[in-house]
């Protein structure tokens, strides 16, 4: 069913139902996500896509569209507001870019630079975090993690459908773990496939790493917000 809503101060048609994030996209309006990919379920973890829906702050990638829906993207507030939940997944964890075998190719810098991110407002924690190198093909850089949750729902065993990675634990102490049973028999393929999920570098491929030099890496050749306002137009 056609609907029309207010997507900063423009009147739009489009699709009762649709996700306010993929809206937005399709009418030229990019929205930062970390967890959420199109197509893919809504997981609601990372809130870097918050707007301003009829007056309350939501994240729009939980958002059905529906008739004369008022939505604000682009405002001072929220910008910045956007711009703090991602510099809390900085000051949260331990990111050191130029190092990081995902710099280049990382949803979180690539977002971070379009938020206009230069240093976290917030104290950085520096929490102590192990490294897990236990399994065959992959090994976890938990320092990185942002506990999206993409990989605990979207790897998973081919034979069984069991889940190979999980988040143990909670706030402070929570920690992605990973079934080293189930992950060594990942065929190489979805071990790919798990690291490019990954929005930071915290999956890694053993292996392989810094294969494209710096200036032909991902989001150096086009960035996150034309890949994404791309995607919608596909
Ligand atoms: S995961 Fe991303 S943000 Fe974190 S250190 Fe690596 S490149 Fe930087
Ligand atoms: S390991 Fe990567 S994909 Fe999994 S929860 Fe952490 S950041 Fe998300």
């Amino acid at each position: 069913m056609n609907i029309r809503i207010t997507l900063d101060g423009k009147e739009i048609e489009t699709t009762a139902g649709t996700l306010l994030v993929d809206v937005a996209a399709d009418n030229g309006v990019y929205i930062p996500t970390l967890c959420y990919q199109r197509g893919k379920p809504c997981l609601g973890t990372c809130r870097a896509c918050s707007v301003r829906v009829n007056g309350n702050v939501m994240a729009s990638c939980t958002v059905p569209v529906a008739e004369g829906m008022t939505v604000e993207v682009d405002a001072a507030d929220l910008n910045d507001m956007r711009k703090a939940l991602v510099e809390l997944l900085f000051a949260e964890g331990n990111h050191n870019c130029p190092s990081c075998e995902k710099s280049g190719r990382c949803e979180l810098q690539a977002v971070g630079y379009e938020v206009g991110m230069l240093v976290s407002r917030f104290p950085y924690r520096f929490p102590p975090r192990t490294r897990e190198h236990v399994a065959k093909y992959i090994w976890l850089e938990r320092d990185r993690c942002i506990f999206c949750q993409r990989c605990v729902e979207f790897v998973r065993d081919h034979e069984t459908g069991r889940k190979i990675f999980t988040i143990d634990d909670r706030g402070t102490h929570a920690s992605i773990e990973i079934d080293v049973a189930l992950a060594d028999r990942m065929p190489p393929e979805q071990v790919r496939e798990a690291a490019e999920l990954c929005p930071v570098g915290c999956i890694i491929a053993k292996g392989v790493g810094y294969d494209k030099p710096i200036g032909q890496r991902k989001f150096e050749v086009k960035s996150i917000r034309e890949r994404t306002l791309e995607r919608s137009r596909k």
